[in-house]
């Protein structure tokens, strides 16, 4: 699917929302946008006077704070105020009822409820949030909500803020839980309830992966199931029902941002090490011509691996570190693509090209040189998830 959808999670305060929307959204290697922060950064911005600001002034003051996706480090997605991302200041129980209070002024919702909708049009987006399938995404592609008794939602709750070192205790959170749902589902603007066409789950009797694996077969569901396996599932093989060799179709996943890493190392002789440092080798700059070798290599991986995609990859780079003990050149590439398919092959590719190069310009002062150890150590994004070397 090339244009961006939303799938949406509401429900009550305490369900879990914001842990499930955080690895749903990892799961499909989209963004997460979480609008109880946005609620959260201009409650304690404004703080609970802001219920008697004009119509005008709270308008003007709303329009001061500017919401973005940006990526982080890694693979993340962060909400951005600013340009900043939005700090852990506004995760304190009393930001989250100042985010409550303002979260019932109708200027406040639209001026937010449009920036929601203007990130949605740009991403993919798990949008999470008390009206996101209601109000803001009324034709999300699924819409889930999340429910659990009051009880549980307090036990979660007080787990969750024990955990971050705040003291809690459960009647007090109950309260509070009680309290907000009061508030939420009586309030007269964009009440919490669920979307006629939403999912409802029942949270109170799973556990995280139980929910998770609910919500990912409903979105399989919505997608037609093979829209979102990857390779590693059962249905995307390469075998032919016949048992004939065939490439993957895969017109229908999710083109999402991929990065992969391999790495390879030449083994020399000191000597040959010491004319390579010092640029001193018959065929001239070896790290150069080696770094574009394994540019163009990974660019070209689909012609020479039979069952390979041609991808437009988005970037390609090859550093190197030279070490005395043994004498060695250690390479690592890296590849990034938007796309429907990894390049953990166009990162080995990368590695096994830019290592033969530097065995080709040394060649003709050393025949036995070693390339050993060429592996992927990292791949990130598409559903098999992110891998590390260890
Ligand atoms: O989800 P979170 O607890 O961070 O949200 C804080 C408050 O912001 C909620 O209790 C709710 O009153 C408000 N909110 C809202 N609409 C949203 C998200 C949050 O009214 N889409």
């Amino acid at each position: 699917m090339d244009r961006p959808f939303v799938i949406t999670l509401d429900g009550p305060a305490g369900v879990g929302k914001s842990t499930l929307a955080k690895r749903l959204a990892a799961e499909l290697g989209i963004a997460y946008l979480d609008t109880g922060a946005m609620y959260r950064t201009l409650g304690l911005a404004l703080g609970a006077d802001a219920a008697d600001l004009p119509e005008e002034e709270l308008r003007r003051r709303c329009s001061s704070f500017v919401f973005s996706l940006e990526r982080g480090d890694g693979e993340a997605w962060l909400l951005c105020c600013g340009g900043k991302p939005v700090g852990g200041e506004i995760r304190t129980e009393r930001a989250g009822r100042l985010a409550s209070i303002v979260a019932r002024l109708p200027v406040l919702r639209s001026e937010l409820q449009k920036a929601q909708q203007s990130l949605g049009r740009g991403f993919s987006l798990v949008a999470e949030g008390r009206d996101m399938g209601t109000k803001v995404f009324p034709g999300a592609l699924r819409k889930f909500f999340l429910d659990a008794r009051p009880e549980v939602r307090a036990e979660r709750r007080l787990k969750e803020l024990l955990a971050r070192g705040e003291s809690a205790d459960f009647e007090t959170v109950l309260n509070d839980i009680r309290a907000r749902d009061e508030q939420d589902r009586g309030r007269a603007v964009d009440p919490l309830r669920p979307a006629p066409d939403a999912v409802l789950v029942d949270t109170s009797d799973l556990d995280l992966d139980g929910v998770l694996r609910v919500l990912l077969n409903s979105v399989h569901a919505a997608f037609g199931r093979d829209g979102l396996h990857s390779s590693s599932d059962a249905g995307f093989t390469h075998l032919a029902e016949d048992g004939s060799l065939r490439m993957v179709d895969v017109g229908d996943k999710l083109e999402t941002r991929r990065v992969a890493r391999a790495r390879a190392v030449v083994e020399m002789s000191a000597s040959t090490l010491d004319l390579l440092r010092r640029d001193a080798l018959p065929k001239g700059d070896v790290l150069s011509v080696a770094k574009v070798a394994g540019i163009m290599a990974a660019k070209r991986t689909w012609e020479l691996i039979p069952l390979c995609h041609p991808l437009n990859v988005n970037h390609v780079d090859i550093r190197f570190d030279i070490r005395d003990e043994p004498p060695s050149v250690v390479l690592e590439s890296e590849v990034r693509v938007s796309g429907r398919t990894g390049v953990e092959m166009e990162a080995i590719m990368a590695a096994q090209v830019a290592a033969a190069t530097i065995y080709d310009m040394a060649k003709a002062v050393q025949k036995d040189m070693i390339i050993r150890d060429v592996r992927l150590i990292y791949k990130s994004g598409g559903k098999s998830g992110d891998f590390r070397a260890e």
